[in-house]
């Protein structure tokens, strides 16, 4: 392959990697997260920081549940924050939960 070839491929296959990688970096910026203090997010007893459910109130909260391992989550296994079911246009943080929780199949 010739030097000009070669370096067209490896700029286009360069190129086509910013482009399948930029819109999803845009999207998860513009995305507005969750706010537990709205009207769905306090009834189901959402919060960003699993640690602080009210234990008292949802009872069916137990250690090691957070959103990131919940069947309504689709964030990246590495994002911190992600799309949920529940709450559309909006995200959810990983370590969060809700009492809305079932288990990643
Ligand atoms: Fe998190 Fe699952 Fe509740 Fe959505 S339904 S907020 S992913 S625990």
């Amino acid at each position: 392959m010739n030097h000009s070839r070669r370096r067209f491929f490896t700029r286009g296959a360069g190129f086509a990697a910013a482009a399948c990688l930029l819109p999803r970096m845009g999207f998860a910026a513009d995305v507005p997260r969750v706010d537990e203090a709205n009207p769905q997010a306090t009834a189901l007893g959402y919060k960003h920081d699993a640690s602080e459910v009210d234990t008292a109130k949802f009872t069916r909260y137990e250690p090691g549940q957070t959103c990131a391992n919940c069947q309504l989550y689709t964030g990246a296994a590495d994002s911190e924050w992600g799309p949920c079911g529940l709450f559309a246009g909006q995200h959810v943080a990983a370590a969060g939960w809700c009492s809305a929780w079932v288990p990643k199949a």
